[in-house]
């Protein structure tokens, strides 16, 4: 299928370095025909650096850096938007060079910094919930284009040389738009250049994968990356989770909970994030609450509520604060932390038509039409959904 295609090679013939492996780096300076030791100087100036042109590069003699500008660049997606919220989240829209955009967002705290990545552009699952899933996959990403990321962060929080602790940039989630584990190959090879000690040297214990429940590929990951994992569970029992979340129709709860159990490396101090959106009326009574700390028992583990992000057409509407209080309290009793993740840079994720709803009462007329627009919406969004599940049950991928 034309949408899982990787990017297409640059126009000018050159190869971008970000984004290749330590091997990868090594084969290409010596087809380049320099020594060996080049490698490890150039993934220096390119990770810890943070370096984008060759002449800089001092310990590196003239004609080699003219040869290497010759052959070679060292990109990262551009930001076309740089928004920034009141509570001091950023958001970069990033474009690559075959014009795909994604979003990349990062959210300061007091004692770190985190970055939301994007792992694809939209996503080949169709999550009731989420926005990304009624787009249409375009593409994976690439390893370069996740490392560069990460760098385009670095670029824009100057942040570089990388600080061994990371200031701004402590921490990764593997939340951005797609499924992380439908590209495993690519996320992995970026997280291991994010992980390498002589360069981004963002450790695993900071960086967190979140999967919607691709069973076969949650070891894996464990063994080879041993990140810490979020789990996008969002519903207690099959008949709901099919709906909401289609990809249990594939691998349901049972076994992704035996998955879970069977997560390398997990401990009390280790533990499975489970991410747990609030949906009134349709996920967060109570006997859900009771469901949720039965299926969890004996996996070390924290439950994350996330309240509902509304957006133009969206089917559901968030539980109100009473109730998201009353649910994480049960949990909580239950001995499971559940804190509720403050939603962060509404005002810059909410900028479309939101504000001005809020801020003016809308006539009779506008409300009919904004309902008929709703609704249409929600059609098209069926639509496309019901088109993207017949392309997925196609393939077998659902
Ligand atoms: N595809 C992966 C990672 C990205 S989504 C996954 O699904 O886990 C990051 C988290 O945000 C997931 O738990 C996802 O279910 C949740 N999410 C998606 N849409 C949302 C919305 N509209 N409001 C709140 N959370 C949402
Ligand atoms: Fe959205 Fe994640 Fe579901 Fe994809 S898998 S549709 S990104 S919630």
């Amino acid at each position: 299928m034309k949408e899982f295609a990787p990017p297409p090679p640059r126009a000018d013939g050159r190869v971008n370095l970000v984004g290749l492996s330590r091997d990868d780096l090594e084969a290409e300076v010596a087809k380049a025909g320099l020594e060996r030791f080049r490698a490890r100087q150039l993934w220096h100036w390119i990770y810890h650096r943070g370096a984008t042109d060759f002449a800089v590069m001092s310990t590196l003699a003239k004609p080699v850096r003219e040869k290497l500008a010759d052959l070679y660049v060292i990109d990262r997606p551009t930001a076309v938007k740089d928004l920034k919220s009141e509570d001091g989240t950023r958001k970069w829209l990033a474009r690559m060079p075959d014009g795909q955009e994604i979003e990349t967002v990062h959210i300061p705290e007091e004692d770190r910094g985190t970055l939301c990545v994007s792992s694809q552009v939209g996503c080949t699952l169709t999550c009731r919930f989420c926005h990304t899933g009624t787009q249409r996959l375009v593409r994976n990403l690439d390893a370069t284009e996740i490392v560069g990321q990460v760098m385009l962060a670095r670029d824009h929080l100057d942040e570089w040389p990388a600080p061994p602790d990371g200031r701004m940039l402590s921490n990764i989630v593997m939340m951005g738009m797609g499924e992380p584990l439908f590209n495993y190959a690519n996320v992995a090879k970026a997280l291991k250049i994010v992980m390498d000690g002589e360069g981004i040297a963002i450790s695993k214990r900071r960086i967190t994968l979140s999967t919607s429940g691709v069973v076969p590929m949650m070891r894996q990951c464990g063994d080879e990356l041993g990140v810490n994992l979020a789990v996008s569970l969002h519903a207690v029992n099959d008949e709901l989770r099919d709906r909401i979340v289609p990809l249990n129709r594939k691998y349901p709860i049972k076994e992704l909970m035996q998955a879970c159990r069977d997560y390398p490396g997990l401990s009390n101090a280790r533990r499975i994030t489970f991410e747990y959106v609030m949906l009134k009326g349709v996920n967060d009574s109570l006997a859900d609450a009771r469901e949720l700390v039965r299926l969890l028992r004996g996996i070390p583990a924290k439950i994350n509520l996330i309240p509902f992000n509304y957006w133009p057409g969206a089917p559901f509407e968030c539980s109100t604060d009473e109730q998201i209080t009353k649910f994480a309290n049960f949990v909580n009793n239950a001995g499971y932390a559940s804190p509720v993740r403050t939603p962060r840079g509404r005002d810059i994720l909410a900028a479309c038509g939101q504000l001005k709803s809020e801020s003016t009462k809308p006539t009779a007329q506008a409300r009919i039409a904004a309902l008929e627009a709703h609704k249409a919406l929600q059609a098209e969004y069926a639509a496309q959904v019901a088109e993207k599940e017949a392309v997925l049950a196609a393939t077998g991928t659902l």
